[in-house]
């Protein structure tokens, strides 16, 4: 069985908008919604981790 696709969740406490990850993603599924990431193209998003890897806040996990 194919092990299922991770997506990005934010932490909305420990992210300071620094827009990190929203450089480091390939894809460009991220922006900041009211100065917080968020993942506003989920289409987009691979479940690479790049992001999550990329945060300096470790704001970011993989589920
Ligand atoms: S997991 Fe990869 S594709 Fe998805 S938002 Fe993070 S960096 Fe972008
Ligand atoms: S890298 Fe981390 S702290 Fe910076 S915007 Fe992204 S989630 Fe927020």
């Amino acid at each position: 069985m194919a092990e299922e696709k991770k997506s990005p969740v934010i932490d909305k406490e420990m992210c300071t908008g620094c827009e990190i990850c929203i450089d480091e993603c390939p894809n460009k599924a991220l922006e900041l919604v009211d100065d917080i990431a968020s993942v506003v193209r989920v289409q987009d998003c691979d479940g690479c981790g790049k992001c999550a890897e990329s945060c300096p806040n470790e704001a970011i996990t993989m589920k």
